[in-house]
């Protein structure tokens, strides 16, 4: 089931509020990961499609960004029901393309539309600030004005919520934008798109230009984009960064993570497996703030037995079956280079707990990996310092929550931590020396909500203003001081 306009074989872009065909006869296979069975094709498109597309966004710009701020949160509204309307369809439409679970695919859809809820906001928001007598009889405001037409850059692994990070308030903030979603699920956007429209976007204000990194590129140099949101993994993330801003352009580039658990002795240990096998196991280990590496604070033999346990009882399958937890990975590919990471730590000398290589002989359309979890795990091994991005779990051992708190300050990455403890010394201390932007207390999963930013540290992130909460207005708009004497 296919809801877009698009049932034909190619998906065709959106531009100035019109379905049209890329300028491009090259396309690429979408295909369910549980099935690789083609589900439809996306254009890759042309630099042209983009300059067609920021023109219609930066022609939109002229009047969207005079439209009453009221006005355009009323769409938000309107966006809202819709999306709240239509939310099992849409979660379906994230099980088909990406391959997660359904109950994940409908918390995402959920996760979205708090995005939009959060942007409704707006005429709140984007109040300014004021001061009467500065000086005598002269007083300064401060208004914010949105800053032009928006490029939007998004990965594979939320094709619903990513996107909602980013259009909803750029465009309630008065810009207009131009999306490029992720060429492996790109079905999403268009229905994103659709139900925009429906809820009153006037056209050219969203614009959905499919494709890889032509399109990317395009976005990256266009004199007539002023900012660029981008998610997506670690050296794209980089090169977005370093090239949008060499443009001159605005630029948030959230980029890819290695999440440490730190189980301290005195953890509740079912909660803390229970939390870790959602976290590391869940979209198949495919989220920026999965866990993928567990440190082990002390001997806690009770806590690894268990943890392996409750692993060999995962149920392993297709999305749409509700009992399943474990699903596919995104591209056989992607399983492919999966396979090489768990040669390299066996070769690594690291001790391999639970091998799930070979365990879906009954599913062999699909790209399923078995959960895998390696032990006694060093902080040098390519293991514990790669992004994998897979049901591939480390456990490295620490005699002590300082070393725990070595290991995370060794990774480039820090886009989230947690710790489980009941002990408030570790806690406090965690949260004060855990070199990461989200981090957890007894939490598996500790992504914030929207009206938070959503904030990665080091090689997580590269910018200054995160996605989400103020930090999402202050990206998305510009101030300007007035001063004015009266006498
Ligand atoms: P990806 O980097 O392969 O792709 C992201 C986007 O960049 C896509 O739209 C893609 O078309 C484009 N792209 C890819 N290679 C490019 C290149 N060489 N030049 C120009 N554009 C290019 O990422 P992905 O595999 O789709 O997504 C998974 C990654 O995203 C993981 O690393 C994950 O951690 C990260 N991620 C991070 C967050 C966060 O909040 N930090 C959230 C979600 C995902």
């Amino acid at each position: 089931m296919t809801v877009t306009k698009n049932e034909t074989t190619v998906l065709k872009n959106f531009i100035n509020g019109e379905w049209v065909n890329a300028n491009s006869s090259q396309t690429l296979d979408v295909v369910n990961p549980a099935t690789n069975e083609l589900l439809t094709k996306v254009p890759i498109s042309a630099k042209l499609d983009v300059d067609t597309a920021v023109t219609a966004a930066k022609t939109a710009f002229k009047k969207w960004k005079n439209t009453p701020v009221p006005k355009r949160a009323r769409i938000m509204f309107k966006f809202h029901h819709l999306l709240t309307e239509h939310h099992e369809e849409l979660a379906r439409l994230v099980v088909q393309e990406n391959g997660k679970a359904y109950k994940e695919a409908f918390g995402e859809v959920q996760r979205g539309i708090e995005c939009v809820e959060f942007a409704a906001g707006a005429p709140t928001l984007m109040m300014g600030e004021s001061l009467s007598g500065i000086a005598e009889d002269i007083d300064s405001e401060m208004f914010r004005f949105p800053l032009g037409v928006i490029g939007g850059i998004t990965p594979f692994n939320f094709p619903m919520m990513v996107p909602l990070w980013m259009f909803p308030l750029a465009i309630a903030c008065g810009n207009t934008f131009v999306l490029k979603p992720s060429e492996r699920t790109p079905i999403l956007a268009n229905r994103l798109a659709e139900l925009f429209t429906e809820a009153g976007a006037p056209k050219g204000v969203l614009n959905v230009v499919h494709g890889a990194h032509d399109v990317v590129n395009g976005l990256l140099e266009h004199k007539d984009i002023a900012a660029i949101s981008f998610v997506g993994s670690q050296p794209v993330a980089k090169y977005v960064y370093m090239r949008a801003a060499a443009e001159g352009k605005r630029v948030q580039a959230l980029s890819g993570a290695k999440n440490h658990h730190i189980v301290m002795p005195d953890a509740d240990i079912n909660k803390a497996v229970q939390h870790i096998i959602s976290s590391a196991f869940g979209s198949a280990g495919q989220r920026c703030m999965a866990c993928s590496a567990v440190v082990v604070v002390g001997e806690n033999e009770p806590f690894v037995k268990q943890l392996k346990q409750k692993a060999d009882e995962l149920i392993i399958g297709n999305g749409m079956d509700e009992e399943v937890l474990l699903t596919p990975v995104i591209r056989r590919e992607h399983r492919e280079k999966v396979l090489g990471y768990i040669e390299k730590g066996v070769a690594d000398g690291a001790k391999l707990l639970r091998d799930g290589r070979n365990e879906m002989d009954d599913l062999p359309e699909g790209n399923f990996l078995g959960p895998t979890i390696f032990d006694h795990v060093t902080p040098d091994m390519t293991i514990a310092k790669e992004e994998i991005f897979a049901p591939v779990l480390s456990l490295l051992r620490a005699k002590d929550l300082d070393e725990g708190l070595e290991y995370i300050r060794q990774s480039r990455y820090g886009n989230g931590a947690t710790i489980y403890t009941n002990d408030a010394k570790a806690v406090r201390k965690f949260r004060e020396e855990a070199d990461a932007g989200m981090l957890g207390i007894n939490v598996g999963v500790p992504a914030t909500m929207a009206f938070f930013p959503f904030s990665g540290w080091k090689d997580s992130f590269y910018g200054d203003l995160h996605v989400n909460g103020k930090d999402g207005i202050n990206f998305y708009t510009r101030k300007k001081m007035i001063t004015s004497r009266y006498e």
